[in-house]
């Protein structure tokens, strides 16, 4: 970063712009998978590890117990990308940030 000419930043924040997923489409949080026993008598599951698996999101919030929400089959593959498009998000906005950081150091324009 610091032995990178000017323009060379801005072509790479203008390409890291390009890269980022559509805002609406981020999840944050992880997905859990959890086996569940039925409790019916003579229920295989009585001796397997139990049903599943359910998908449940897990967030969590700072000085908070990590609230669960269940996942339906149908959404599990959608609330993965989510969570992926969240993380990649993240990643872009710090690479600018660091990005802006270096040409203001530099009293540049932004
Ligand atoms: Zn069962």
């Amino acid at each position: 970063m610091r032995d990178k000419p000017s323009p060379s930043l801005r072509r790479r924040r203008t390409y890291l712009l390009r890269q980022l997923p559509p805002p609406q489409a981020i999840l944050r949080g992880s997905l859990i998978e959890r086996y569940k026993r039925c409790g019916k008598p003579g229920c295989k599951c009585a001796t397997g590890r139990g049903h599943g698996p359910k998908h449940y999101l897990s967030i969590s919030h700072t000085g908070e117990h990590p609230q669960m929400d269940y996942v339906p089959q149908t959404q599990v593959e959608q609330v993965r990308e989510y969570l992926v498009n969240y993380q990649r998000t993240r990643e872009i906005l710090e690479e600018i940030c660091t990005i802006n950081r270096e040409l203001l150091r530099r009293r540049e324009r932004l």
